[in-house]
């Protein structure tokens, strides 16, 4: 595992913010009502919105003089007002497998942020594969849901992230993968490359958060993410994890049309109730009714069925027959995800012989690869590890501000 340090947390010196708000990963109507603030004729903006979209997302341009179609005298009038700024990675850390993770600083979203000279801060996983290279965003800072195996439920610090900020973390991923025209991968071979191969090919929002409590933004980034002008990743390969929020999983399909899955976990609702807190909300019969009406779904576009492997908690034979039962009728795919420790956690992770005759139950049932390898363990990358530090570094903040 290596770190590299580029501007580390140390104190107030390295939270310095610009004050020119970017433009970076914000919406066509985010872009538009930003022209219109400086001034930009009506006739002009739709022009002047392709041309921005383009050069931002296309090109991943981070300098408004490099926008050649662009008049000078434009250039120049954006450069006043505002800035191509991507957020700040604060750490990165590579594991032995290639995977990355950053941590990566948001700037302050309102005064409360700012005043305390501080912005959110997420983790953003980058999981690189010999055909295809996933990255795993964040949808909040931290999480309300409680999962009792989950570390980012512990945290305390909430907020939905912005759509700007969810699609940021791609922005700063394809940054630091050289993953930008003209831009240059880091040399260590484990990133896919080659002709019409991208570094970042799949999306999945498993990182911290809920996304169906932050439906619009991530709607909105969804958007964004799969624009064909811009940073064009197709639907089929931007998935949605949700712990089951049961009135959204419709909305996604219809308005963002992504892919989902589901974070099933228990077969029984007594079960369920207690490592998804939500479940008593909404109970596994409706979760999954909710997963028969989802728009698109098909044998080509299935759900992705979650499934942590708990020693002695939900992995018996039994409960994989019972798994496969319930999903019949149901486009399915399952992952049999190992549980990923982290410091006090109230579980263990199965042991593999009883992980492999689960998975062969339900291989044998029909459904194929359904073990996910755990990637980035040592850096602490894997489901469910990521907790980002900012509770830590506010309390820094308070003490340095203190001391002042
Ligand atoms: N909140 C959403 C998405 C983020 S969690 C959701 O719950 O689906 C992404 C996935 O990681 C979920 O399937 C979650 O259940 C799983 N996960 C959480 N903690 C884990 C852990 N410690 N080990 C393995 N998987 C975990
Ligand atoms: Fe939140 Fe998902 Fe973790 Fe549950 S598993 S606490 S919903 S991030």
């Amino acid at each position: 595992m290596t770190r590299t340090a580029e501007a580390m947390p140390q104190g107030l010196a390295a939270l310095d913010v610009t004050t020119k708000p970017s433009l970076a990963g914000l919406t066509r109507a985010g872009l538009a009502e930003a022209l219109r603030a400086i001034g930009t004729p009506d006739r002009e903006i739709r022009m002047r919105v392709s041309q921005l979209w383009h050069w931002m997302y296309f090109h991943g341009v981070r300098d408004f003089d490099a926008m050649l179609n662009v008049s000078k005298v434009m250039r120049a009038k954006l450069a006043e007002h505002f800035s191509l700024t991507r957020p700040e990675v604060v750490e990165e850390q590579v594991s032995s497998d290639g995977t990355r993770k950053w941590l990566i600083r948001m700037p302050p979203v309102d005064k409360l942020e700012a005043s305390r000279s501080l912005g959110a801060e997420v983790e953003c996983v980058y999981i690189p594969e010999s055909d295809r290279g996933t990255l795993c965003v964040s949808s909040q800072v931290g999480c309300t849901l409680n999962c009792t195996f989950c570390h980012t439920g512990t945290q305390k610090l909430v907020r939905n992230l912005t759509t700007q900020e969810i699609v940021s973390q791609l922005i700063v991923a394809r940054e630091r993968l050289g993953d930008f025209p003209g831009l240059t991968p880091p040399d260590n071979g484990l990133i896919p490359s080659g002709e019409g191969v991208r570094a970042v090919s799949n999306i999945v929002f498993m990182g911290m958060g809920e996304p169906l409590y932050n439906f619009e933004n991530v709607r909105d980034a969804v958007e964004i993410l799969s624009d064909g002008d811009g940073l064009s990743l197709s639907k089929r390969r931007i998935t949605v994890s949700t712990s089951g929020v049961v009135p959204e999983i419709g909305r996604l399909g219809e308005e963002a049309g992504a892919a989902l899955a589901i974070s099933l976990h228990a077969v029984r609702d007594e079960l369920r109730d207690k490592l998804v807190p939500l479940n008593k909300k909404y109970p596994i019969k409706e979760l999954l009714q909710a997963c028969r009406d989802y728009p698109g779904a098909s044998n080509a576009r299935r759900i992705t069925f979650e499934y942590v492997m708990l020693k002695g908690i939900n992995d018996t034979p039994a409960e994989a027959r019972e798994l496969v039962r319930l999903l019949k009728g149901i486009p399915a795919k399952i992952n049999l995800i190992p549980f990923n420790p982290w410091p006090g956690a109230p579980y263990e992770c199965s042991d593999w012989e009883t992980i492999e005759k689960f998975s062969d139950i339900v291989f044998n049932a029909g459904y194929a690869s359904p073990v996910r390898t755990p990637r980035g363990r040592d850096i602490l990358a894997a489901c469910g590890q990521l907790k980002s530090e900012t509770e830590k570094l506010r309390a820094r903040a308070r003490l340095a501000a203190e001391t002042d």
